[in-house]
């Protein structure tokens, strides 16, 4: 009995001596202040307070605040309702729920948040049972090492096979920015399994991957996340010493050689969360990601993918001026915005700069480095849920970055459809065939075109005397058109209306998209034989 009753001390002796994530945040609350300004924000800031939104800015973000923020608000007289009253029980609640299901080892990977280990653990048996598919398609590669000294890893997929000159275009993908969005190291592991699924499975797949190189790196901030399992759920920045401050931590996506330090949503005091760190590349972490993305060659695409908003984000963040490639911005971007939006009935908003004023700008982030810096398009998403917070019959107010374990996955899922969107969208550019109408000449130019929509129409005056390069006779020919093959891109064609003088030609690209393909050059059958013959 002694011996037992002295095991049961001894644990909670255990228990109440080790650190959970949910320390930082007992006695805390989550709260919404009213009407808040300027002024209010200056003395808040005297004060223990963490906006709790991706992008964060007092202005706009809910904020967690201690007893004595509470009482300061009080004695001001500043309206603002509480939230969530106890900010540890909630975290409490989220990890014992997490244990839960990891004891649970019937469970699909993706039904539970994992620690770093076990994601590294799964991207080395995605990358060893990829061998038995083909050798070399997947690699990993240890691009650097973090503050604490942990690697940083990128996973390439490239392939041996295809026709376009090397190096191919690229396109960089990471997550993890910011530790505590815990959903985005999930997102980008589902990648890391999805994507050589389609190469090796899917005839379209292997053809568009078979040319267009695609880097992942799942988690740019590892101590920061291990941070967040470890010390302090909400934790945002790495785990870098700040010299001449107890305040540990850069924000990492405020810490790019792009506007740095510039006016927008950024700190030059170490113990904020948007803290932009003493240099730009000050932070190991940044440092190591820009040398590498830096070394892609023909990089043309990037995606750096946090939470919350349902958001997809074009340069500029730093301001509202339209980029050099607005127009090209907005189609691939609203192209990603449907695909994503209709995977699960889940809208995303598509925008650049504040979004009509749904963000708040900022300086010094990845995306504008990326197209300002390497003159790549660049997209920040901002993962699920729209909101903070929304209530369920369990326990309400959940907080974004605990996703429910169940929305893992469809999340996972519509993120896949929106890089999906930016693979062919790289693949076609490189090709010359525009994903979209995008052809002035044609009768229907839009550039915002979805799958499955019509073709381009061009209408075709046969009345007109023959061009040069080719006589035509609308009556000599019968349907229907075939497929088009001019070396590099494949994509069909029929007739879309016959008139007396006129017919109207739909293209259509092999996944069902509309062609704008200049030049075309049509193979018509006619009683069985086959004749080429420019249309313009
Ligand atoms: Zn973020």
């Amino acid at each position: 009995m002694r011996f037992f009753l002295s095991l049961l001390l001894g644990v909670s002796f255990y228990l109440a001596q080790s650190q959970t994530n949910s320390d930082p945040y007992i006695n805390k609350s989550l709260i919404k202040v009213h009407s808040i300004n300027q002024a209010i924000i200056d003395s808040l800031s005297e004060f223990n307070v963490i906006p709790i939104s991706c992008r964060a800015s007092m202005l706009e973000s809910d904020l967690i605040v201690d007893s004595l923020t509470i009482a300061w608000l009080n004695h001001h007289n500043i309206p603002f309702s509480i939230i969530q009253n106890n900010m540890a029980k909630m975290i409490d609640l989220e990890m014992d729920n997490i244990e839960k299901r990891q004891y649970q080892r019937s469970t699909n990977w993706y039904s539970v948040y994992r620690e770093l280990d076990e994601i590294e653990d799964k991207i080395d048996d995605i990358i060893a049972s990829s061998v038995n598919q083909e050798t070399g398609y997947i690699t990993k590669i240890i691009i650097g090492q973090s503050y604490e000294g942990r690697d940083i890893w990128a996973i390439k997929l490239s392939s041996a096979n295809g026709t376009y000159p090397n190096p191919k275009p690229a396109i960089v993908i990471n997550g993890g920015q910011h530790a505590r969005e815990w959903i985005t190291p999930m997102a980008t592991t589902y990648l890391i399994e999805h994507l050589p699924e389609l190469y090796y499975s899917n005839s379209n797949w292997n053809i568009f991957l078979n040319e267009v190189d695609v880097y992942i790196i799942p988690v740019v901030n590892p101590d920061g996340y291990v941070y967040t399992w470890e010390e302090d759920r909400w934790w945002r920045k790495n785990r870098q010493i700040n010299i001449g401050s107890d305040c540990v931590g850069t924000d990492l996506n405020r810490n790019w050689d792009f506007d740095w330090n510039g006016e927008q949503s950024t700190s030059e005091n170490p113990c904020s969360d948007i803290y932009v760190g003493s240099a730009p590349f000050s932070a190991f972490e940044t440092s190591v990601v820009s040398q590498y993305i830096s070394s892609i060659p023909n990089l043309v695409n990037h995606i750096d993918v946090h939470n919350y908003s349902s958001l997809i984000v074009g340069p500029w963040s730093s301001s509202d001026e339209p980029t050099e490639d607005n127009d090209e911005i907005f189609c691939l971007g609203t192209q990603m915005q449907a695909a994503v939006s209709n995977t699960n009935d889940y809208p995303y908003l598509f925008g650049t700069g504040t979004v009509n004023n749904l963000l708040y700008l900022i300086s010094g982030g990845m995306v504008d480095w990326i197209y300002g810096g390497l003159s790549s398009l660049s997209f920040l998403y901002e993962l699920r849920p729209a909101s903070l917070y929304y209530f369920d019959s369990d326990w309400n107010g959940l907080l974004a970055f605990d996703n429910p374990e169940e929305e893992i996955l469809p999340v996972c899922e519509e993120f896949l459809q929106g890089v999906k969107e930016m693979i062919k969208w790289t693949y076609f550019q490189n090709c010359e065939v525009a994903t979209g109408c995008s052809d002035p000449e044609a009768e229907n130019y839009y550039c915002n075109t979805l799958e499955g929509e019509m073709g381009c129409l061009y209408t075709v005056d046969f009345n007109a005397p023959p061009q040069e390069n080719g006589a035509y006779n609308l009556l000599e020919y019968s349907l229907p058109l075939g497929f088009i093959d001019d070396g590099s891109c494949i994509y069909s064609s029929s007739i879309e209306s016959l008139s007396q003088n006129k017919f109207i030609i739909k293209t259509i690209d092999m996944l069902g998209r509309k062609s704008s393909k200049k030049g075309l050059y049509l193979e018509i059958y006619n009683n069985g034989t086959v004749e080429k013959k420019y249309i313009n």
